[in-house]
């Protein structure tokens, strides 16, 4: 999984914050204020080996992008899905998986094209939608969760 380097508001230090604990409400680990992730979240990068963990543990729903690096409608959507994830924070996890790294998890959900995005609540896949769409097309998939 992917990890990022935030700030902290307080005392100034960086703090590598793993992006599958953005939501936990971090605390620096210098000064152990509260780390501000407003507009400061990320899609959290999964793959073959963590995927199902993940989405089965997950706190809040989740949204995944399968896309792929060499794919013209999945570069389109980075932007969506980026600004998704920092508007969402504590509400809902925006993930990602690059299917041409992960074809297990690519083969077991039988995805065919992408991008494909799914919704998954309480560890259970609810909807999905595949081509590249509109951001509002997927704030009413996620509106249903
Ligand atoms: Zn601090």
């Amino acid at each position: 999984m992917n990890t990022l380097i935030v700030s902290c508001s307080s005392c100034g230090k960086k703090n590598r914050i793993p992006a599958h604990k953005q939501y936990l409400r971090p605390k620096c680990g210098h000064c152990k204020a509260p780390i501000n992730m407003i507009n400061q979240a990320v899609p959290v990068e999964l793959g073959d080996q963590d995927f199902h963990d993940f989405v089965k543990q997950a706190p809040l729903p989740v949204m995944v992008d399968f896309f792929s690096p060499t794919c013209g409608p999945c570069q389109t959507m980075i932007p969506i899905v980026n600004a998704m994830a920092r508007d969402h924070l504590n509400k809902f996890i925006i993930a990602k998986v690059d299917t041409s790294k992960n074809q297990q998890i690519a083969i077991f959900f039988n995805i065919r094209g992408v991008p494909t995005f799914m919704f998954f609540k309480d560890g259970a896949l609810i909807d999905q939608i595949s081509g590249a769409v509109s951001r509002d097309i997927l704030e009413q998939k996620l509106g249903t969760l």
